[in-house]
């Protein structure tokens, strides 16, 4: 908050109370501890700046004000009385539909600017301009290259990589051809139907680009068309997410499984705590690498060395590529800070709150952004190119140690909260290990274990905590009712955060959480692959761009099966849903064909049209629909009767 001079006015609201009982704001222990120790120094979080916005405006909530031209803004009346239509004429539907594609748009934007900045980072690797990066996946990058008609025979690396990048890059605009992420992950099927409804996006910052124009004043004022345009959008955003986890894996590696710790009890309190936080590995890759080069001078400086910790996406990122353990994520990314031990917090971009400069500020942590386009006001800036990688994350490092030496001796209070986690499972690590059980046909087991009814459907949980949401309640409580139903459950992003911190990524609560046919299956797995017990109820398969490792396999699943996606029974949930990105994930989510649950309400409501196209109407179009539910147990009832639907239109038990 600022006054009109734009002097800083920090913490003005100080925190909750002390000695209260915190669990209606999250269900983790760790959480609780520090919003106890934040109410006691008056430390403002998230939690109390939510309490002060409360009652949130009705019609922000609902969908219905409309800010696209300087008439307004308008507001429709959600009680059906006057006002109906805004000053230009536009119907609540109208409003509510380009609300929601605006929201679409900007959740593209952030997964393919994230993938944009990896063909970068790949070009400048492939010229030699940026020699702290190589190419460390050589088989993904030549079966990528083949999926997207790139010659690789006979050919260097780096010159099938500069192909690759610049195919990437060529993938953002208007050109002859659609999207290439697009075309070549796809079954046969559903590229038909995208084509014959107008749903093949032509250029992912095109489709970015169109959605603002035709949700401009005088513009789209038709609700299902406005829709119909949020679609193909929003399978921009897939192409941006399955380029960035195929560039991802080509530059650093394709995960595979790993075992560490999670929560805010992998904080040491001897050591340099540097988290990571934000989205691309771009920055968090060579962090880690160099964190390694610069333990002598952390234990100079009367460190035990120097412990990088994960928050958010980037933190799953390094977690599957180098077993980082993630403190925490999305909502409570400041209880990192007020644990006192976290001498810096190095960010990317997407999902930090603002406010960690201000609690940082209280606790002595450097707050370090490192991109051009992600500053915030407080922090400190260290300017990361690729060109000079290594180099900017020493003097990243530096400053971490430096905030070490003036904590030093200073109390600290790091609950001793953490949980066992099992993390890694790319497409290929998964096809890996049942190919252990059938190594000519490692799909195989995956299908007879389907068909059998022994893993009665797939769900993949996504998205992010929401401060509406106690959290993590919603994804525990719906994933528990899954797992003992035996559907596979995955993860990605911030809903892997929630599951891992409750225990769902330890093989040891298999017996507790799984039904019988789900367990046979993953101890069969996991005997297979040498554990001597079984893979964890829930699999990780990554960050919020890897919800495309979900796509790939269910993709992968409806080719094998001879059948479009739309009859697999296979379904998503974002059951705490937060970012614009969860939006646009969920709309492809229902291009492809799913059933998608979303936990906390879209801003729809005003909407009755554009909710009952989301619904049930999109269902003639694509096969997919949403499901919006709040309660996680009627949730969890109506993710599996989805899946039962599913089931007998195979003619499969259920
Ligand atoms: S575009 Fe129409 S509804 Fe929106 S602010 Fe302008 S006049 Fe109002
Ligand atoms: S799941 Fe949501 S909060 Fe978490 S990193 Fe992704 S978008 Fe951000």
């Amino acid at each position: 908050m600022s006054d009109l001079t734009g002097n800083a006015k920090t913490n003005s609201l100080k925190g909750g109370s002390a000695g209260v009982d915190h669990s209606k704001k999250s269900t983790d222990p760790a959480v609780q501890q520090m919003l106890e120790k934040a109410a006691r120094e008056g430390i403002q979080t998230v939690w109390d700046r939510y309490q002060a916005m409360r009652p949130l405006c009705k019609f922000g909530e609902s969908g219905l004000c409309c800010r696209h031209c300087l008439q307004g803004p308008c507001r429709i009346n959600p009680s059906g009385r006057e006002p109906r239509v805004g000053i230009c004429g536009a119907t609540a539907d109208v409003i509510v539909a380009r609300g929601l594609d605006r929201a679409i748009a900007a959740g593209a934007a952030g997964h393919s600017g994230h993938a944009k900045h990896l063909a970068h980072t790949l070009k400048k690797a492939a010229e030699g301009k940026a020699p702290d990066y190589l190419v460390k996946d050589k088989e993904k990058l030549r079966s990528v290259a083949g999926r997207l008609g790139i010659a690789t025979d006979g050919r260097p690396e780096n010159e099938i990589a500069l192909d690759m990048a610049r195919a990437a890059l060529a993938d953002f605009h208007e050109k002859d051809t659609p999207v290439v992420w697009i075309t070549s992950v796809l079954p046969p099927g559903r590229f038909e139907i995208f084509s014959r409804h107008g749903l093949v996006p032509a250029g992912i910052d095109h489709e970015i680009a169109e959605i603002m124009h035709r949700t401009s004043m005088g513009c789209d004022a038709d609700a299902s068309n406005l829709l119909l345009g949020g679609l193909r959008c929003a399978l921009g955003d897939l192409a941006g997410c399955y380029m960035a986890t195929d560039l991802s894996d080509i530059l650093f590696g394709t995960p595979s499984p790993v075992v560490t710790e999670c929560n805010l009890g992998v904080l040491k309190a001897g050591a340099v705590n540097v988290a990571v936080h934000g989205h691309n590995p771009v920055l968090s890759e060579i962090i880690v690498l160099v964190a390694k080069e610069m333990e002598a001078e952390a234990r100079a400086a009367g460190a035990e060395g120097i412990n990088v910790v994960g928050i958010c996406c980037t933190g799953n990122e390094v977690l599957m590529r180098h077993g980082i353990s993630p403190c925490t994520h999305s909502v409570s990314q400041e209880m990192a800070i007020i644990t006192g031990a976290l001498d810096a917090m190095v960010v990317d971009y997407q999902c930090i709150q603002p406010a960690v400069a201000t609690v940082a500020e209280c606790m002595g942590t450097t707050v370090i952004t490192t991109m051009d386009m992600a500053k915030i006001t407080g922090a400190t800036h260290v300017k990361f190119s690729e060109e000079t990688a290594v180099e900017s994350a020493r003097q990243i490092l530096r400053l971490a140690i430096e905030s070490f030496t003036r904590r030093r001796g200073k109390p600290v209070e790091i609950p001793a909260v953490k949980k066992k986690v099992f993390a890694g499972f790319s497409v290929e690590a998964i096809l890996n290990a049942l190919g252990r059980i059938d190594a000519g046909d490692p799909l195989k087991p995956l299908i007879d274990h389907l068909t059998a009814g022994n893993i009665r459907g797939i769900c993949l949980f996504a998205g992010c905590n929401n401060v509406k949401v106690p959290q993590d309640y919603n994804f525990i409580t719906t994933a528990r009712r899954l797992l003992e139903q035996d559907v596979l459950v995955l993860a990605s992003g911030c809903s892997a955060g929630a599951l891992m911190r409750h225990g769902f990524m330890d093989p040891a609560s298999v017996e507790e959480l799984c039904g019988g046919g789900l367990k046979t299956v993953l101890t069969a797995i996991g005997e297979a692959n040498g554990l001597g017990g079984p893979l964890p109820p829930v699999l990780h398969v990554g960050s919020c761009v890897d919800n495309s490792r979900a796509a790939a396999l269910a993709a992968a699943l409806a080719v094998r099966l001879g059948v479009d996606l739309d009859r697999l029974p296979v379904v998503a949930s974002a059951a705490e849903a937060m970012h614009e990105k969860a939006v646009s994930i969920g709309a492809w989510a229902v291009a492809l064909g799913l059933p998608t649950h979303v936990g906390v309400m879209l801003p729809v409501a005003g909407g009755p049209l554009v909710q009952r196209i989301l619904a049930e109407e999109v269902k003639g179009l694509t096969g997919g629909y949403f499901i919006l539910e709040p309660d996680p147990e009627s949730a969890a009832e109506k993710l599996l009767e989805a899946i039962n639907e599913r089931r007998a239109g195979l003619g499969l038990p259920y």
